[in-house]
């Protein structure tokens, strides 16, 4: 019997919730808390009507350590699913460390005035964690999480040493907006403008935002995309955790569309992070641009199609070398269905529930801050079949995206 609070009622939130919900002989007891609770409460609502199960919701703002220290000391829950905002990850891991609770998140800490995410700051949480006894899984969603998790399956199952690493993030759906982001604008628009980051021969070599093209077709008729390189931060921990990696890259889909209409909002500064004052009051162009955005909770009823999101694997087996693919198919329409969100916050949503489940089952659970990638991948992959989110794995002939 075990009770967890999970912090964010958005997009990815509400799927954490519902699927937390499915598995009630797991999570016994579920507290959603959130800076608005009229949202948690709309989610609960949402949830007895899916599910018949109750869950209890709380007001809290999670940049405040010691009111949220204070909530979780009142609770007393065995851990903290985050998936607030990346800019709350070190607070709540403060209010964790204070209350004696274990964390799990699915996005590393980013400053609100930096528009730079790194392990860096988590990574420092390693002795407080570890003197403390509790456990910090970092990354637990889709990517970072389940990519982090495919390319640990297959180097444990089908290689000696890996050596270039791929990841495809593949969105073939369609929502029917001119403009619109998946998961929350502010967050996924400071991510894709950033400059270029890849993993080769020992560093980390940066290129301009956007400058590296291919064109990928997925498996099982899900289409041919173009992708682009672009910096993703599970490149970060993966490079320190499989040493013999020589490259590993981050490849995302865009329409033209998507991309055109950010390149006019950063020509015109709409995408900035400065606070401009207008009218005597500061404002962040990026979080106005959010504002005026379509909220990425409402898109489930409008999206169809399918992701195909997945990691190539180049490496050595027995002295030879192979190529193999990972990959997962989550079609947009059967996750409204189920739990009335589209496949994005889906696909983040199940690893979560996923990895906290690892936890609380213990199989996950050892003092310290710890990457996905760190653990036994076997049953996180046999409860992706189980929980909504099938996988296979296939052999490449040639696998080639210069
Ligand atoms: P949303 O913006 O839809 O939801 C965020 C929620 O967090 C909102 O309910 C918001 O409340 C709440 N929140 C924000 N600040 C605070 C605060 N100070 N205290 C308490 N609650 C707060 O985002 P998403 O659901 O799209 O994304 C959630 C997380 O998932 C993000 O960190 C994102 O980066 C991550 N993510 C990870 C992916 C992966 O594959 N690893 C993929 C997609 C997302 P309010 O409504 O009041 O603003």
């Amino acid at each position: 019997m075990t009770k967890i609070m999970i912090i964010g009622a958005g997009g990815v939130g509400n799927v954490v919730v519902q699927k937390c919900a499915q598995q009630s002989s797991v999570f016994s007891d579920i507290i959603l808390a959130s800076r608005t609770e009229e949202k948690c409460k709309k989610i609960a609502e949402s949830v007895k009507e899916k599910t018949g199960v109750e869950i209890r919701t709380a007001q809290v703002n999670a940049d405040n350590v010691a009111e949220l220290a204070a909530l979780l000391k009142k609770e007393n829950p065995f851990m903290v699913i985050n998936v607030a905002l990346p800019y709350q990850d070190l607070t709540i891991m403060d209010a964790c460390l204070e209350a004696g609770v274990h964390y799990m998140d699915t996005a590393n800490y980013e400053p609100l005035d930096t528009a730079k995410f790194e392990y860096k700051w988590q990574w420092e949480y390693q002795d407080k964690f570890e003197k403390a006894g509790l456990t910090a899984l970092l990354g637990s969603g889709f990517d970072p999480g389940a990519t982090n998790v495919f390319t640990a399956y297959l180097k444990k199952h089908y290689f000696d040493e890996i050596h270039e690493l791929d990841i495809i993030d593949v969105n073939g759906g369609n929502h029917g907006y001119p403009f619109a982001t998946n998961f929350n604008p502010e967050i996924n628009i400071r991510e894709v403008t950033a400059e270029c980051r890849h993993w080769e021969d020992g560093k980390f070599v940066t290129t301009p935002a956007m400058s590296k093209k291919a064109d990928f077709t997925c498996p099982d008729g899900v289409g041919t995309f173009s992708i682009y390189r672009m910096y993703h931060e599970e490149l970060e921990s993966l490079a320190v955790h499989f040493p013999n990696l020589k490259r590993a890259q981050f490849w995302m889909s865009f329409s033209e569309n998507y991309l055109k209409h950010l390149e006019v909002l950063g020509n015109v500064g709409m995408t900035g992070i400065e606070p401009v004052l207008y009218n005597g009051q500061e404002i962040v162009p990026i979080q106005f641009l959010a504002k005026l955005l379509p909220d990425p909770s409402t898109l489930g009823p409008r999206t169809k199609g399918k992701t195909c999101i997945g990691s190539v694997v180049r490496g050595l087996k027995d002295g030879k070398e192979k190529i193999m693919y990972c990959y997962q198919i989550c079609d947009h329409e059967a996750c409204y269905a189920e739990v009335k969100s589209q496949a994005i916050s889906y696909t983040t949503g199940v690893p979560a529930m996923i990895g906290a489940k690892m936890m609380v089952e213990g199989k996950w659970l050892k003092p310290g801050v710890f990457n996905i990638e760190q653990f036994d991948p076997d049953p996180f992959m046999d409860d992706m079949n189980s929980y909504g989110l099938p996988w296979k794995i296939v052999e490449l002939e040639e696998f080639d995206l210069d």
